[in-house]
């Protein structure tokens, strides 16, 4: 895995190049979320802003996007063989960063998710909406562009923006844009944008990509593997995702790929938006709270257990969950310690929607004893702060965890997170028992080691005991609200990055 190069080192070797970035992303808060890229999106454009970066956001067209823009600007019909007519048109987020949306009705304006209908199944013309997506990037890197302003890097996220440096690499896009280099964000490997071979042809991609040095995955076509082998430069969203998904257990088919381009793959822990996630400032909640006032966090503790019907009680510990309910984010975990946990004493506060038997597992678990555990499965912002808020710890138990917001907010929140020591997980959370921190770090939660109930029930055990030491929590809350989450140093590091692959001298 490359390592950045000392700020010293880095200033002697590259040029300062004006950066100018098209950050492209198929989600992005408030416009349209369904998970962490889309706070991402929102969050570091504004801090590589703030640094001077000229930066624009391309996101497609939903109708969620298009009704969210105040005063849209037409900029230019886009006719491009094999998609359809489109507009593109400019618009400023509330952050004040420039973007790019394009409006094309067949594509992009129905009711449903992003990525899927009403019903959780995929559009059935996903890589036809996602290959448009990568396509017109491509053409606003190149010099058929019909913008003046031209990106001397493009950043795509996911596998939604994989095709975007295999379009500047294999066809007309790219044949005059030699200075566009790519980035190609993996926020989580495990979605692959798998497509029948057929669509190569159908996307207008030479027939020679289709193959193991290209875009074929076992036979049918990846956008996310064609984003891992074009791309001028890789990065994961935290250091120890970046290893693990090196290797077998975690890299999803990809390690031996991903490993053969250590040279240009990078570990970039993310931010947060530490405005909207802030308990002093908080809207959402029914008390603000600091780390010098967290005797009032009680009453939002009160508020979360009347919302949700449990019992209205200060002395038994609330643990929150704020997560899609897959296997991935170890809610099979849970379901299996619930009765135990709550026997304890505790109370569980679960928000999120996922996998359907998952669901009716909690939702049994919530019928037989509502006064001890509730379960919500609406995306629900409001929901998500006072859980934050108001619940004691918070649970990750993830089997893998690119980087993860929630445990990040919670430290903010001062609700100290029971952890898997995995991915970003892992670099962000400090354990209490000091086995696995140096010296320097100090204790903000509680890490487990193996994805097994009985490591987990341990931990949150662990943090029980610590919550009923009043003294030594407040201690581990204080130091969780104390950590800089914010988006500063992650947009250094990418800055750092471009710079690096602006430089001519780069090689892979
Ligand atoms: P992932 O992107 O893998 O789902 P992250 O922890 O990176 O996980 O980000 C999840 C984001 O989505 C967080 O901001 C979290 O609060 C939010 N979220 C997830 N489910 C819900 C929900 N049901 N209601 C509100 N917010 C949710």
């Amino acid at each position: 895995m490359a390592k950045f190069a000392s700020s010293k080192r880095q200033s002697r070797q590259t040029a300062p190049h004006p950066v100018r970035v098209l950050y492209v992303t198929s989600e992005i808060a408030p416009l349209i979320k369904t998970g962490g890229l889309a706070d991402v999106s929102a969050s570091l454009p504004p801090a590589l802003r703030e640094m001077g970066v000229d930066v624009r956001v391309l996101v497609p067209g939903y109708d969620s996007a298009l009704s969210g823009l105040r005063y849209k600007r037409k900029l230019a019909a886009i006719v491009l063989p094999h998609f359809p007519p489109a507009t593109l048109l400019s618009a400023r987020l509330p952050s004040g960063v420039p973007l790019l949306t394009i409006a094309c009705p067949p594509l992009f304006q129905r009711s449903g998710g992003p990525y899927q209908d009403g019903q959780g199944a995929d559009w059935p013309d996903n890589a036809l909406r996602f290959g448009f997506l990568s396509r017109v990037a491509a053409l606003l890197a190149g010099e058929e562009s019909p913008l003046s302003w031209r990106p001397n890097i493009v950043h795509g996220n996911d596998w939604q923006c994989g095709l975007i440096p295999a379009y500047l690499q294999l066809t007309d896009a790219g044949a005059s844009s030699a200075s566009a280099r790519t980035l190609f964000t993996v926020h989580n490997l495990a979605f692959q944008g798998i497509f029948p071979p057929s669509s190569v042809a159908e996307l207008g991609l030479p027939a020679a990509s289709f193959a193991i040095d290209g875009l074929e995955f076992h036979g049918n076509m990846s956008f996310l593997k064609a984003g891992l082998f074009y791309a001028d430069g890789i990065n994961t969203v935290s250091p120890t995702y970046a290893s693990e998904i090196q290797t077998e257990a975690l890299g999803f088919g990809m390690q031996g790929l991903l490993k053969s381009r250590a040279g240009v793959l990078w570990g970039i822990l993310n931010g947060i938006d530490d405005e909207t996630w802030d308990p002093a400032r908080d809207p959402l909640i029914p008390q603000r709270y600091t780390a010098l006032t967290l005797e009032d966090k009680a009453a939002n503790k009160l508020a979360l257990q009347n919302r949700l019907g449990l019992a209205a009680d200060a002395q038994i510990p609330l643990l929150g969950v704020v997560s899609r309910i897959t296997h991935q984010k170890g809610l099979d975990l849970l379901i299996e310690m619930a009765a135990r946990l709550v026997a304890t004493p505790a109370q569980i506060a679960i928000l999120g929607s996922g996998d359907a038997e998952l669901q009716k597992s909690l939702d049994d678990l919530a019928r037989r004893q509502p006064d001890r555990i509730a379960v919500s499965h609406e995306f629900d912002e409001a929901l998500a702060h006072l859980i934050e808020a108001g619940s004691d710890m918070f649970l990750m138990p993830s089997r893998f965890e690119p980087c993860g917001l929630n445990q990040m907010y919670s430290q903010r929140y001062g609700t100290p997170p029971v952890v898997r020591a995995t991915g970003g997980l892992a670099d962000s959370v400090v354990d209490c028992d000091g086995a696995m921190a140096n010296d320097s770090d100090r204790p903000t939660g509680f890490v487990f080691r193996d994805a097994t109930d009985a490591d987990f029930l341990a931990a949150v055990i662990r943090a029980i005991a610590a919550w009923r030491d009043k003294p030594l929590w407040r201690e581990i809350q204080r130091n969780g609200m104390g950590r800089d989450f914010s988006w500063k140093a992650s947009a250094r590091q990418y800055l750092e990055t471009y710079r690096l692959l602006l430089d001519k001298h780069w090689k892979d």
